[in-house]
């Protein structure tokens, strides 16, 4: 049996035939409440102004900046305090000559004032108080439209629901939103090796861990996870469970089997359900054999085995579909430059892509590789917050090079606080 000639891609080029297929994206409405982390299906024009009406920002008196005028140390100028306004409240009177009203941070400006004298810029006394300097027109006032005009957009369809995009949808009064329906993932762990996490270990065999890492992946989306049980190296049965999968979740993640070996069936299944498939081999290492399959609008996507291929695949291929899937109109990771802090003297013709930790010193931002590096390897994986990527060619990279940076995850390793 001679072994299949795999044509290597670029791992851009493959992330591109990924985002290239049409999916379609349903939309749902959800409760302010539940909308956290996902994706807006509408624009959010803004139905008044922010602020809605010119207000205080500070603690202190509303005045007209004209009675202020020639306001000096020698001659300081008195005000009479003819009413006293919180947050919240609105003040009948209309401020007259050397009149003013006292108001707090948030508080309407009263009608007849324009400009805010803030305490520590006053002499109080019981009913009056003076200041020694003037006052330009709208001095210390929070203009109403400053931050907003009504008819704007304020939130665009395609962004991720973030804290501050609740805050936004709740100062406009929205209790639900319209967002693009979350797809489901099926996850499919593969080889005859594989025990399940509670299984005793057995000669020769192993527990799964990537059914459990692609799990917890995919729930950094928050989306729902159908986990399959462990498929030995069965050729009809795997078939039979990835049409299953495929029948029941929007987006299909197997592990294992996607390489020339001799139970290495993954080819096989996607040609028996007719898959197209998109590339089968990538310039990087490791994961060079993830091959990534499209079928009746959904992805199948046959990631390595071994664990730091399989968490690099899913960094690499599955989060941008996920994102794409979801609506996203923001599907990629974010890449920094940061300064290397080892050598990798080794040439290698592929991308080599490394879990590392990120971290931010005095000197700018520097990147290490978290631990034993192989592809076969997980314990640095759980020691990563980014991964290192090296271009292939024909020399190797010495501490203080440049690289791009994969950001992982967005938490730090250092324990001192870096501001
Ligand atoms: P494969 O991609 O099937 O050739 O597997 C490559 C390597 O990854 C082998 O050493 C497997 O034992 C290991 N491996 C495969 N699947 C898993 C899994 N679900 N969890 C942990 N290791 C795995
Ligand atoms: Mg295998």
């Amino acid at each position: 049996m001679s072994v299949e000639k795999r044509t290597p891609i670029s791992v851009k080029e493959a992330i591109k035939r990924i985002m290239k297929q049409h999916v379609e994206v349903k939309n749902i409405n959800v409760n302010l409440d539940e909308s956290l982390g996902h994706i807006l299906a509408e624009d959010i024009v803004a139905t008044y102004d922010i602020p809605r009406f010119n207000k205080s920002p500070y603690d202190g008196f509303a005045i007209r900046s004209e009675d202020s005028q020639g306001a000096s140390g020698e001659n300081r100028i008195e005000f009479e305090v003819i009413d006293h306004i919180g947050a919240g409240s609105v003040s009948e009177k209309t401020i007259d000559k050397n009149q003013a009203i006292r108001i707090m941070t948030g508080a309407q400006i009263p009608s007849g004032a324009d400009a805010v004298v803030m305490f520590e810029q006053t002499i109080e006394s019981e009913t009056t108080f003076t200041i020694r300097k003037s006052f330009k027109h709208l001095e210390n006032i929070s203009l109403q439209g400053e931050e907003i005009k009504a008819g704007d957009i304020v939130l665009h369809k395609g962004m991720r629901i973030n804290s501050g995009v609740i805050a936004v949808l709740a100062t406009y009064g929205y209790t639900k939103v319209r967002v693009a329906r979350k797809p489901t993932v099926a996850v499919i762990a593969t080889g005859s090796e594989l025990l399940e996490v509670e299984d005793e270990l057995e000669p020769g065999k192993i527990r799964n861990s990537n059914g459990p890492m692609i799990k917890a992946l995919a729930k950094q989306f928050g989306i729902q996870v159908g986990m399959y049980k462990v498929q030995h190296d069965n050729l009809e049965k795997s078939i039979e469970v990835v049409k299953k999968a495929l029948s029941e979740h929007d987006l299909v993640i197997t592990t294992g089997g996607v390489s020339v070996g001799d139970f290495d069936y993954l080819p096989e299944i996607y040609k028996s359900i007719q898959a197209q498939i998109l590339f089968n081999k990538v310039a990087q290492r490791p994961g060079s054999v993830t091959t990534v399959a499209f079928a009746d609008g959904k992805y199948l996507f046959g990631l390595s085995g071994n664990p730091s291929a399989c968490y690099t695949g899913f960094e690499l291929y599955v989060k941008p579909a996920v994102n794409k899937l979801m609506g996203a109109k923001a599907c990629y990771p974010q890449i920094i430059k940061a300064t290397l802090m080892e050598d990798f003297n080794k040439a290698n013709p592929f991308t080599r892509l490394i879990r590392a930790k990120a971290t931010l010193t005095k000197a700018g931002m520097t990147v290490i590789s978290s631990g034993f590096n192989k592809s076969g390897a997980v314990v640095a994986i759980a020691h990563a917050n980014a991964m290192i990527m090296l271009p292939g060619g024909t020399r190797g990279f010495k501490a203080g090079n440049i690289v791009d940076v994969i950001l992982t995850e967005s938490n730090s390793f250092e324990e001192e606080l870096i501001l």
